[in-house]
């Protein structure tokens, strides 16, 4: 135990315990198949370190809402089918006063969603106003991320790359080279390469969302010092966006599991827990390299699609509001796995729905705007509990540098469509006066779906990870 974080593990197991954080009615809020993904998880190949966020619940292979550190092996199922699924926040320079009128909520949501569409499958010819993108440049996006030339292309602010967390990523052997070999052998194989290159700039269905807020920074002259190098506006109008890498990121993604999952078969390897999300490869394996390289290809339009929807964004204010400015607080994610520093050796940091969290001082962050706060961290909870951005404390060295990605459900999607009443929901969304694009609200993305977000935040806090910086408030959502 340590602080608010236990541990758990399997009786009589060699290994060290899984790390779980989370308050006692968290902990008690974990679902069986979530606990028994977390066994089958600290058990498999390779696994050194397994933890358990407070958002935790059952997912592929690994749960939602876990990070597997491994400094042998390579896990897909813990970095999921959406590559690099990230949270980025804009912050405008509008008051909030400026965003409270109906017909201008109303205008700013058509302007957004003209530019930036929402749901399954859509893309650049469902959106007017969005960019159009060539298969030649799509390339250079996969594998380049977000470089200078790239961001230019597609009128991306340059120096908003120095505001991600990773602005590109690089294949197997750490060059740019390995990804576009790999790409070209790939493309044959890709349905449609076209139409899934289209899709840079949109939102995706499902949980993915934007999200005008109004920020409230925290009184304390700590919270106020933090958000003036994060760029925060206290008072002011900000914009939180939600999505990953679409369909690109989820046909590399699919095609590396069915083909690992045909070597286990063909050589007959034991699947971790007997589940077939948890296929792995051990690094220096042709299949860890393709892994590594095709994450990196996913990860790169990820990056470019966040960047892209945030520009976007910006144009929808300043068509609807003249002369809004607006800057780039941060890009992070909640899908990938990295090599990090882990007990003092370098190791894969597989981050499954968590995100990354170097407090001030941590030698990742030297060079960057944010070496001596901590960079921030983006924590969505839901529309009517609001958001939260935090910054890492010296405790999140316990769990390997992460905290959860959001309140994370504690409904399934049919539980919720089963359970909750349609009225209710949009009249709780009518009472908080929060407008969306949907005239229903998605019931199975209802706040009632998800965690106490309070409950999180405590357990975050307790635990010793993170601080709170700021509270977003909703004013209107964009979802599919
Ligand atoms: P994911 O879908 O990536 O697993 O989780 C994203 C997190 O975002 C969820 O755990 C939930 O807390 C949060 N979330 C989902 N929908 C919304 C939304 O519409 N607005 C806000 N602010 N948060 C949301
Ligand atoms: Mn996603
Ligand atoms: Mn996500």
């Amino acid at each position: 135990p340590r602080g608010e974080a236990t541990a758990i593990l399997p009786t009589g197991s060699k290994h060290s315990p899984i790390t779980v954080i989370g308050t006692e009615p968290i902990r008690s809020s974990f679902d069986e198949l979530c606990l028994q993904q977390a066994i089958n998880s600290r058990t498999a190949p390779g696994v050194t370190n397994l933890v358990l966020n407070p958002d935790a619940h059952g997912g592929y292979g690994a749960p939602v809402g876990c990070v597997l550190v491994s400094p042998t092996h390579v896990y897909p199922g813990p970095v999921g089918v959406d590559i690099k699924c990230s949270m980025s926040l804009l912050q405008t320079s509008l008051p909030a006063d400026a965003v409270i009128d109906k017909q201008t909520r109303r205008a700013l949501i058509d302007a957004i969603c003209e530019r930036t569409p929402t749901g399954a499958g859509k893309g650049q010819r469902n959106a007017p106003k969005s960019r159009h993108v060539e298969e030649a440049l799509g390339k250079r996006v996969l594998t380049e991320g977000a470089s200078p030339g790239v961001c230019r292309e597609l009128g991306i602010p340059v120096e908003w790359a120095s505001r991600c967390e990773d602005s590109f990523h690089v294949g197997h052997d750490d060059s740019t080279g390995a990804l576009a070999l790999r790409l070209e052998k790939l493309l044959p194989h890709i349905y449609q390469f076209d139409a899934k290159i289209s899709q840079l700039g949109s939102y995706g269905g499902g949980n993915h969302f934007g999200e005008c807020e109004a920020v409230e920074v925290g009184d304390d002259q700590r919270s106020r010092d933090i958000a003036k190098t994060f760029g925060l506006i206290d008072g002011g109008i900000a914009f939180l966006s939600h999505c990953g890498s679409r369909g690109i990121g989820h046909s590399l993604a699919t095609g590396q599991f069915k083909s690992l999952q045909a070597k286990f078969e063909q050589w007959d390897i034991p699947l971790p827990g007997k589940d077939r999300e948890l296929v792995y490869a051990p690094l220096g394996t042709p299949e860890a390299n393709a892994y590594l390289d095709d994450m990196a290809l996913g990860a790169n339009f990820a990056t470019v699609n966040h960047l892209l929807i945030n520009a976007l964004v910006l144009e929808a204010f300043q068509e609807v509001l003249p002369g809004t400015t607006g800057e780039l607080v941060y890009f992070i994610s909640h899908n990938i796995a990295r090599k990090e520093i882990v007990d003092n050796r370098p190791a894969w940091v597989h981050r499954k729905g968590a995100t990354r969290a170097y407090p001030a001082g941590h030698f990742a962050l030297k060079g960057t705007p944010f070496a001596e706060t901590g960079h921030p961290i983006l924590l969505p909870g839901n529309p009517q509990a609001g958001s939260a951005v935090m910054v890492a404390e010296a405790g999140a060295e316990a769990s390997c540098y992460s905290v959860n990605h959001g309140a994370g459900r504690q409904l399934g999607r049919k539980a919720a469509k089963r359970e909750l009443d349609q009225r209710q929901v949009d009249q709780s969304f009518a009472d908080a006066d929060i407008l969306s694009n949907c005239r229903q609200y998605p019931i199975d993305e209802a706040p009632a779906a998800y965690k106490d977000f309070d409950e999180v935040l405590r357990s975050v806090k307790s635990a010793g990870l993170a601080s709170e910086v700021a509270r977003l408030k909703a004013r209107f959502v964009i979802k599919d």
